[in-house]
């Protein structure tokens, strides 16, 4: 009952209590009617809230492996063999690498092909253009800061696990990130043979031990000041919109970490009649509660086209 009482503050870990639906579907509108019901779902919200996961970046034209990584990380290839490990560059970020100059001298390239140097905005970036007017918020899996890129305000985001920019000790003896960027820019310099110099390798400031990056892998994750300042930013935006017109838009969440995005979306559409749900997603991934009925539609399609088709029907092209 907790979600019925306006007096109580939802807090990111109330929200993160939904549990899997047993009554999943796949929705069998034609595609032109489920567009016309997510446009209207959009245009009939006060607040949106953003959900996204790897698949938005996916659709949005972000690449990981095949020729992509072969030409960038080719160099890995033919030191450590392609394995298991040296096909994409999710694969290859759990190479057990022998020595923290070997470790850095890879990792520098991925964090800055996956963050820094990443541009597939534009897709980020005619979303967005559909919720002008609208109070807007973003909750996201991603480490890759496209939608910040795109123009959306860093206050108005919250990246839960972590940023392809930022590192940490790597036992997290303290709760601070350092931005990396242009120490990672530095090592894809320096490298030679796969391996940065030992004078390079980051040290942790206060224990002395190794860093990590800043991606939630283990127990030792850090969750900095601009963390928990986001976290509260979350929990104040959904305080306020649980009662009022709004709207859940979820991008490309799998099953890969549904306990973040997808069952707290779920469970607010369950818990209060004033929320909808549009679900963008490929095959499985876009089927909905049953019970939902027309509160939530689920767009089994490509999320590039679908997006599109949205966004024209919301800003009335
Ligand atoms: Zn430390």
């Amino acid at each position: 009952m907790l979600f019925k009482n306006t007096a109580n503050k939802l807090t990111f870990n109330t929200f993160l209590s939904g549990t899997p639906a047993r009554d999943y579907i796949m929705q069998d509108t034609p595609y032109v009617e489920q567009i016309a019901q997510a446009v209207k779902m959009i245009k009939d919200a006060d607040y949106v809230l953003l959900g996204a996961g790897a698949g938005m970046s996916a659709a949005a034209g972000a690449q990981y492996g095949g020729k992509f990584f072969e030409e960038r990380f080719g160099e890995f290839q033919k030191i450590y063999g392609k394995g298991p490990y040296m096909q994409d560059m999710y694969s290859a970020g759990f190479y057990p690498f022998p020595n923290q100059e070997s470790k850095w001298g890879f990792w520098c390239k991925l964090a800055l092909t996956a963050g820094a140097d990443l541009d597939v905005t534009p897709l980020h970036r005619m979303l967005l253009s559909a919720f002008e007017g609208k109070k807007l918020f973003l909750l996201s899996t991603n480490a890759d800061h496209q939608f910040e890129k795109a123009g959306l305000p860093a206050e108005q985001i919250f990246a839960t696990q972590g940023s392809y920019n930022l590192i940490q000790c790597k036992r997290g003896c303290h709760q601070k990130t350092y931005n990396a960027v242009s120490m990672f820019r530095q090592m894809d310099q320096a490298r030679k043979d796969g391996k940065i110099p030992p004078h390079m390798v980051p040290k942790c400031p206060v224990c002395g031990g190794d860093m990590a990056m800043n991606l939630r892998v283990d127990d030792h994750f850090v969750e900095d000041a601009a963390w928990h300042e986001a976290e509260r930013r979350f929990g104040e935006f959904l305080s306020e919109a649980r009662d009022k017109k709004l709207a859940l838009v979820e991008l490309g969440v799998g099953f890969n970490t549904p306990t973040i995005i997808r069952f707290p979306f779920e469970k607010l559409v369950r818990d209060h009649e004033n929320i909808s749900l549009v679900r963008l997603n490929i095959n499985e991934g876009a089927a909905v509660p049953e019970s939902f009925g027309s509160r939530a539609v689920g767009i089994n399609a490509d999320m590039a086209t679908s997006i599109a088709d949205i966004v024209s029907g919301v800003r009335g092209a």
